[in-house]
């Protein structure tokens, strides 16, 4: 599926309805309808997207 933040193709899939977005670098989950964007963070992690912005 296409990336919901940035609306690119290049995603590839890193779990069961996990996915990654080689663009903008987020990871998002789909759950049913829902879908849940994360951003990567330097070590891994995975971040709320959007929560708080730390540039
Ligand atoms: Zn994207």
């Amino acid at each position: 599926m296409n990336c919901p933040v940035c609306g690119s193709k290049a995603t590839g899939r890193v779990g069961v309805d996990q996915y990654y977005c080689w663009d903008c670098c987020v990871e998002y989950k789909k759950h049913r309808d829902e879908v849940s964007i994360y951003e990567v963070a330097e070590d891994g992690s995975l971040m709320a997207y959007g929560g708080q912005e730390e540039i």
